[in-house]
Parts: structure tokens; C-alpha cells; sequence
């Protein structure tokens, strides 16, 4: 497993006004303690090699209305996106907008790393609840789908898994991969609570391939149901050519995001999570790129310190 960052993908929403615990934090304390402990299994990635998405690779994905929004109305658009109110004006708007477009393109860029050189990991990337046609949910675009179908398109790959183990449903995933079938969707996640609770936003309904719900309390079936779904996977679809692992870490029990309370597990079942996924495809020769999606507040780089140490600790 290589490890690729950039500092200056980190998200930093606290200068644009938005509130969300911590975010930029997690992404430095991951950099900082992969740096100190395995400096030979990390790059930076090469942000000259990264070219901004055109509004051809934007429609493949997205609709008329969501590009129409992006490209005339950056405030509103970064406001949807971030749930809040942009301290500035639309000036603002633009630079967190094209901070957000470059940040989705590295994902693209570790996804391609992933089919060259095996199984890659992204200091950020993630956003699984943007739709075709609105950004919601601290996700601007997906960067998930965007990355995808340009692989799909490149004919580097003809299929892919999108395994979703954060705490929220990917919604945004199975509603813009609905009818394509060679990007199959699983996600585990609470039962109850948002996105599924969005009347605002009924497609959050938008059955996954597999969907798997996790009650209030039933976090001692979370592996056992993980499993279960991925075997299903298995049975039920031929193995892709890459498993995208959108690995959050907000299920975990120390999350300090309000929305993501219904579901608690421990720092035990966090780690037999991403063994599980991990070893899934390890053993089934499927290359895998991770990226990061949800984890707020001062615990949540810990999960993914957890699974650094178990992927390349001795
Ligand atoms: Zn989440």
C-alpha cells in the first residue's frame, strides 16, 4: 500500500466560514505520523500533473443545472455544498471551489497510481453525497464517479466496486451509478438519521447495490453484516478491476459529528472493519484505492493511523 498526499489538498473550511469540526486537523495529524513512522511508503502528489476538470468530464457526471450553478454561482454552490454561510463573496466561493476541483482530480490521479503501481491510498477524497444535480453534505462534486468513469472511459478498467464503510449512506454514489452497471455500489451505515432523513432530498432513498443498515445498538453485527455483503458482492457480480474503499472514519466512537452519533463502534471493530475490506480484496487479487470521506473532531485521524500500522507495520 503507497500513501499519496499534498498539503495543500488539505481542506481548510475554517477560513471560508464553514464549521465543520476539525477537518484540515485529521488530514495533517494522518500526513505527520505516516512522515514520522514510514517515510519510504508515502509521495507527495504532483500538483503540476494535475489538470483542472473540464466541463466535458463535469457533464459526464454531473447535469446542466449542477454545471450551470458551479460555473456562474460558486457562492451558492459552495453554500449547498457546505451546508452554511460563506464568510465572503463570490470570490471566495471560486478559490474554495477550485481548491475542491483539484482536490477531486488528485482522487482521479491516486485511482490511475492504483492500476499502476497497486493498492494506493489518498490523504482525502471521498465525496459520496453529491448528486448528479445538487452538491450536498460537504461534498461539492463526486469525486468518486468523476474518477471512475474516467478510467471507465480511458478503457483502463471496465468495472468497479465502490465499498462505503463511513457512517452515512452513499447516497450521491448510488444515485448518479443507478444505471450503470459497471460501477457496482455497497454501503454499510446507520439505519436512521441523515442523509436518509433528508426530505429535501428524497433520491438519498436511491437503493445502493447493497445496502446495509446498521439499528441503533446493533454494532456488534456490523462486521458479521459487512461481511455477509461482501461475500453477496461476490457470488452476485464478477470482480471488478478496482475496489474504490471510501473508508470514513465516522463510525467510529469517538467521531465528534452530531449526525454521525446512531452509530458507535470501537477502535477494535473500527480496525476489524478495515482488515476485513482490506483482506477481502487482498485476497482476491482486486487492486484497492482508498480515500478518506468522513471524521471529525481531535479522535478521527486515529482509525486511519490504526489501519496504517496494520497495513505496513511489521
Ligand atoms: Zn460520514
Amino acid at each position: 500500500m503507497h500513501f499519496y498526499h499534498h498539503p495543500a489538498l488539505d481542506l481548510d473550511l475554517s477560513k471560508y466560514g464553514f464549521d465543520i469540526p476539525l477537518l484540515k486537523s485529521r488530514f495533517d495529524k494522518v500526513r505527520q505520523y505516516l512522515l514520522n513512522k514510514y517515510p519510504g511508503d508515502s509521495s507527495l502528489i504532483d500538483l503540476n500533473n494535475l489538470e483542472p476538470y473540464s466541463e466535458m468530464e463535469l457533464k459526464e457526471v454531473h447535469d446542466e443545472k449542477f454545471i450551470f450553478l458551479l460555473k456562474n454561482e460558486p457562492k451558492k454552490f459552495v453554500e449547498l455544498a457546505y451546508e452554511g454561510e460563506l464568510h465572503s463573496d463570490n470570490h471566495m466561493g471560486e478559490q474554495l471551489l477550485n481548491e475542491m476541483l483539484l482536490h477531486s482530480k488528485a482522487t482521479e490521479w491516486v485511482m490511475k497510481k492504483t492500476l499502476q503501481q497497486g493498492n494506493s491510498f489518498f490523504i482525502g477524497g471521498g465525496m459520496h453525497h453529491s448528486m448528479s444535480f445538487t452538491p450536498r453534505g460537504f461534498c461539492p462534486v463526486s469525486d468518486i464517479v468523476l474518477g471512475i468513469n474516467s478510467l471507465l472511459k480511458a478503457e483502463k478498467i471496465e468495472s468497479a466496486w465502490v465499498i462505503d464503510v463511513d457512517a452515512h449512506k452513499g447516497d450521491g454514489t448510488a444515485q448518479i451509478t443507478q444505471d450503470d452497471e459497471r460501477i457496482i455500489t455497497l454501503s454499510i451505515h446507520m439505519e436512521k438519521g441523515w442523509p436518509l432523513d433528508s426530505d429535501v432530498c428524497p433520491e438519498s432513498f436511491i437503493p445502493s447495490n447493497v445496502d446495509i443498515p446498521i439499528g441503533l445498538g446493533e454494532e456488534n453485527i456490523y462486521i458479521k453484516k459487512l461481511e455477509e455483503g461482501l461475500n453477496y458482492l461476490k457470488l452476485n457480480y464478477a470482480l471488478p478491476d478496482i475496489a474504490v474503499v471510501v473508508q470514513g472514519a465516522d463510525p467510529f466512537e469517538g467521531d465528534q459529528l452530531e449526525s454521525a452519533e446512531l452509530l458507535k463502534l470501537s477502535m477494535n471493530q473500527m480496525g476489524e472493519r478495515d482488515q476485513l475490506v482490506y483482506s477481502f480484496f487482498k485476497n482476491n487479487s482486486v487492486p484497492q484505492c482508498y480515500l478518506m470521506a468522513g471524521g471529525y473532531g481531535d479522535k478521527a485521524h486515529l482509525p486511519t493511523i490504526q489501519f496504517i500500522d496494520s497495513v505496513l507495520g511489521s
